[in-house]
């Protein structure tokens, strides 16, 4: 393992160009549930009931159930050393871009500064019939909550069965498919069109890193088994010192 973070560190450092593509893993070490992993929000409710747009049409309290407690605490929760290190990868001038399907702003919070939020933001939320804008955590109570003009109000993320911004989807392609190395971080990589980026890193001729406590990507040209919050700081430490 420790030659496998020395073989990482020794391809990073150099580079100028890099894109990390994040999953719900990332943010697992700042007590924020995953979906699929064990213990994962899934485990016990059926995303085609609570987190489609299908559904929240039909029942809106049922997506407030799952998310209603994190939006109305949204300060509370906070970056972990994973995000951290992303975040000064960034500043050391060698990340350009974290892509992320979290949809907790913790990569912000932390300090990096081009994140594309690929499946939205709980931050950011909206009446239905009036489009009335809140910012987490200020939201009326209720589940679901509803606007004063009496509309229901709905978090800016994509649910499933919602399309994906074209404007950022066209800014997580550019950023992979002009990368050199690209960090595949605690996601499954399973959920479209995220899963395919690696692909067209990898087609462009970037070197994937996968770093997850079980493989998901199975192209990956190196596979670091390890929490986020454990991994990514000791290869920013070792860049540091190759760097000196
Ligand atoms: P997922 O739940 O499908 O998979 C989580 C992955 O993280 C698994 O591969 C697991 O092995 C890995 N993992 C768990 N703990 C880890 C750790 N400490 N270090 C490294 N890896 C770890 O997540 P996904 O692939 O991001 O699924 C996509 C959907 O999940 C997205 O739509 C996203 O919006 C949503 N989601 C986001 C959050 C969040 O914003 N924090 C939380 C839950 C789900």
């Amino acid at each position: 393992m420790e030659h496998l973070y020395s073989e990482i560190s020794r391809l990073l450092a150099p580079l100028h160009h890099c894109t990390a593509l994040t999953g719900a893993g990332i943010s697992a070490e700042s007590g924020i549930a995953t979906f699929r992993s064990k213990g994962g929000l899934w485990e016990t409710y059926d995303p085609a009931i609570y987190a489609s747009i299908e559904f929240f049409r039909k029942d809106p309290s049922k997506y407030w159930t799952i998310r209603g407690d994190f939006i109305r605490n949204y300060d509370s929760y906070q970056p972990n050393a994973a995000h951290y290190a992303l975040a000064e990868l960034g500043s050391m001038g060698i990340l350009q871009a974290v892509i992320t399907q979290n949809i907790d702003g913790l990569h912000t919070k932390a300090g990096s500064t081009n994140v594309i939020e690929i499946h939205g933001s709980l931050r950011h939320i909206y009446c239905l019939s009036c489009g009335a804008k809140f910012t987490a955590p200020h939201v009326p109570e209720g589940l679901p909550p509803y606007c004063a003009c009496g509309g229901v109000l709905k978090p800016g993320t994509v649910l499933f069965g919602e399309q994906l911004s074209q404007d950022v989807l066209l800014q997580a392609r550019q950023a992979s498919a002009t990368c050199n190395a690209m960090l595949v971080i605690g996601t499954s990589a399973v959920v479209q069109p995220a899963a395919s980026l690696p692909y067209l890193a990898q087609q462009n001729g970037a070197k994937i890193i996968e770093i997850n406590i079980e493989k998901a990507f199975p192209d990956a040209d190196y596979f670091l088994q390890a929490k986020a919050g454990i991994a990514l700081p000791r290869i920013v430490e070792k860049i540091k010192k190759i760097r000196q």
